[in-house]
């Protein structure tokens, strides 16, 4: 068995799966986590308790999911003392994230001392992105000095993703040209060419892209300048707007996509202008990622919005069968004769791309 963890600063995610058939056994979370060594010790009791391990020696890997694995992990690595440095020094550029994810880390070694842990990257599928796609055009001395360059994040569900599309089209990923599309709370696309990542919209932070649920996306750099300077808002408090009042909430006061939708049927003014928003800045991605990869093979949507609404698929993307897109159950294709390519939706599974990681370094 293979325990998945997700540590976040105040919850912890965790699923158990079973290592030979990549089967989920059980799947909880802990929340208001305030000490984690009290947590893990809790979830351990609660598999032991329910009869899914017998001894935490039962579980032969802990998989956790690492938000910033900087320029240093282009894939998934069994965790020793120098990557949990490195997952140290790269704080900075995750304060928010790393972490927590080395707590879970650091409270798995302190309980079971000679476990085997891996930590599977966010960032890591994005590593293989070009020098020119990857640079922000600012001196480039803030690269060079503070790493300051597009990481991209939401990796494992992207290379997740493209890896079921190539299942679904019976050809190897690395002769495969996709566009990814992953709609959730946060939301990202990825240009995928050979079966590699090379742009995603996500940058530096996953602040950059598509407008999110609660993120702006792309603006106009100035604008922060501007609140900050002119309008004299104080800098946590521009972060916070951009971060969790901003986006889909910004625009209709609300962020879950199912309210929005309700709000735009009703004719809401605002809830039908977030949604032509929202589709609108995802087209202007499709756009240029389609030239970027030349011929593509697919556009895959995922991600609880991608995977469940219609709506959003068919004001984003043109050679769309409605009756397919409308009908879908779970996955498959939703195009039309005409068009060029397949269109997708595919569930996406990070826990399970986790566990499936981790059981090839084992
Ligand atoms: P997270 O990014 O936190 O993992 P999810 O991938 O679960 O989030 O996506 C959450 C979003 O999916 C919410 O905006 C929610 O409204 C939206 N969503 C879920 N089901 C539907 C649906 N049937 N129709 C439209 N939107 C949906």
């Amino acid at each position: 068995m293979v325990l998945i963890l997700n540590s976040g600063s105040s919850s912890i995610k965790y699923k158990l799966f079973h290592t030979n058939t990549n089967k989920i056994i059980f799947s909880s979370i802990i929340e208001n986590v305030q000490e984690f060594h009290q947590a893990f010790k809790d979830i351990f009791d609660r598999l032991i308790q329910m009869k899914y391990i017998d001894k935490i020696s039962d579980i032969q890997a802990f998989g956790h999911r690492v938000v910033h694995g900087g320029e240093k992990f282009n894939k998934p690595v069994i965790i020793n003392q120098n990557v949990i440095d490195e997952i140290k020094n790269l704080i900075p550029l995750a304060p928010l994230h790393n972490p927590a994810n080395l707590d879970g880390i650091l409270t798995v070694f302190k309980l079971v001392p000679d476990a085997i842990q891996v930590a599977v990257f966010d960032t890591a599928f994005h590593q293989s992105i070009p020098k020119e796609a990857y640079i922000y055009p600012i001196s480039y001395k803030f690269y060079e000095k503070y790493g300051i360059r597009k990481y991209g994040f939401h990796g494992t569900s992207h290379h997740y993703i493209a890896k079921q599309t190539a299942k679904h089209l019976n050809k190897p990923l690395n002769s495969l040209n996709l566009i990814t599309i992953h709609l959730g709370n946060g939301d990202s696309i990825t240009a995928i060419k050979n079966g590699i990542s090379i742009d995603t919209s996500m940058g530096f932070t996953p602040l950059e892209g598509l407008m999110m649920g609660t993120r702006c996306g792309d603006i106009d750099p100035e604008i922060v300048l501007y609140l900050e300077n002119t309008i004299g808002i104080d800098p946590k408090e521009v972060d916070n707007i951009l971060n969790k009042q901003s986006g889909l909430k910004g625009i209709c006061d609300k962020n879950d996509l199912r309210d929005i939708i309700k709000d735009a049927k009703n004719k809401d003014e605002k809830a039908i202008l977030a949604i032509d928003m929202f589709c609108y800045r995802i087209k202007k991605y499709i756009g240029s990622y389609k030239e970027i990869l030349g011929d593509i093979d697919a556009i895959v949507f995922t991600g609880g919005i991608g995977e469940n609404s219609p709506l959003i698929r068919e004001k984003t993307i043109t050679n769309i069968d409605k009756i397919k897109n409308n009908n879908i159950k779970n996955s498959g294709e939703i195009q039309n004769d005409k068009s060029p390519y397949k269109i997708l939706v595919i569930p996406t599974d990070e826990e399970l791309e986790i566990a499936i990681q981790t059981k090839k370094l084992l």
